[in-house]
């Protein structure tokens, strides 16, 4: 299923709504795990998606239940606006799944597994590229060896292979660069934004805020099974782009002074002042020669780097309790 006619594409590639994951309990308990708690999300057609969260979010419960391994709840999934319910070949012919949990079988080559999954999705003889994939990811030179004796990166890259055997519009990557080292890294990134040039549609997920900036040009922040935060990426980053500078002071201060306004300075106390500048269009200098100019005393002076921990721990406090 290529993308191909332009009248017949969807604006979505991935439609979510009230998507809720509660997970058996175990035994001895009342109540199973609350992994997605009410998920809207919608996926634009043509970008890269990232899915950001640390562990035990619901990423990849999210992705299990869009390629069918895991049951849903309740709530609605469309891909390629083929409803999950619906039609679910349809919808799984739509998506190519890679895994947070590489499952080779050790005993397939490379090029074996490729072409029994392309059989599986009924990719004709003819139409099959097993080799084309390997080249692309660069595994040819392993095509005929044991899947047992490829590295972790390797492997990562093969789940890749695998996933595009049947060429979906909707490309999923769980976690794709667990365990794969910085070189390989690039490469698979450079192979994720080949093909998203070509018109796939990618949606990662990461727990690296990192890897979602440089790749994704709209991100998705969960947490707790919550969708906290959806925006483009140049957004969410400037959130980023802050630094805290906290003066103790050596004398009281009764107001800010004129000076120092431009930093967004408050008076905590008599004695303590927080000021904020962005990294990226003003020097520390620049806040240290506005500091001295006032005349006032100063004890001592920490500053602080916004990150994604304190994003997320914002945007969580941000929420009403549950
Ligand atoms: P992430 O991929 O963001 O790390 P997961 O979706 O794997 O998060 O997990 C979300 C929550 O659901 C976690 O608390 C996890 O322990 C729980 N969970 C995941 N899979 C199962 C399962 N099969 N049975 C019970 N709980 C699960
Ligand atoms: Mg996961």
């Amino acid at each position: 299923m290529a993308p191909n006619s332009a009248a017949s594409l969807p604006d979505l590639a991935v439609s979510i709504k009230g998507l809720v994951k509660r997970y058996a309990p175990n035994k001895g308990q009342a109540e199973g795990k609350l992994a997605l708690d009410h998920v809207d999300l919608a996926i634009p057609r043509g970008g890269i998606f990232g899915l950001l969260g640390p562990n035990g979010a619901g990423k990849s419960t999210l992705i299990n239940i869009m390629a069918q391994l895991v049951r849903k709840t309740e709530g609605s999934v469309k891909i390629w606006d083929i409803d999950l319910d619906r039609d679910p070949r349809h919808a799984a012919a739509a998506i190519g799944v890679v895994p947070q949990e590489l499952n080779i079988d050790p005993f397939f080559t490379p090029k074996a597994l490729l072409d029994l999954q392309a059989g599986m999705y009924g990719v004709p003889k003819a139409e099959r590229r097993s080799m084309e994939l390997l080249e692309a990811l660069s595994l040819a030179d392993k095509a005929d060896a044991y899947a047992r004796t490829l590295s972790g990166g390797m492997r990562r890259r093969l789940m890749v292979a695998k996933a595009m055997v049947h060429n979906p519009p909707v490309l999923v990557l769980d976690e794709p660069t667990a365990g794969v080292d910085v070189e390989l890294r690039q490469q698979l990134w450079a192979y994720v934004r080949e093909l998203n040039a070509q018109g796939v549609t990618i949606l990662l997920t990461t727990h690296y805020l990192e890897e979602a900036e440089e790749l994704c040009d709209q991100i998705a922040i969960i947490n707790n099974g919550k969708v906290i935060a959806c925006e483009p990426t140049a957004k969410l980053v400037s959130r980023l782009d802050t630094k805290e500078v906290l003066l103790t002071l050596g004398a009281d201060l009764a107001s800010v002074p004129a000076a120092l306004t431009p930093f967004a300075a408050e008076l905590k106390d008599a004695r303590h002042l927080k000021l904020h500048y962005r990294p990226s269009d003003t020097r520390f200098a620049t806040v240290l020669d506005a500091i001295r100019s006032t005349g006032i005393e100063i004890v001592d002076l920490t500053t602080v780097e916004t990150d994604l921990e304190d994003i997320f721990l914002e945007l969580t406090r941000r929420q009403p309790a549950a």
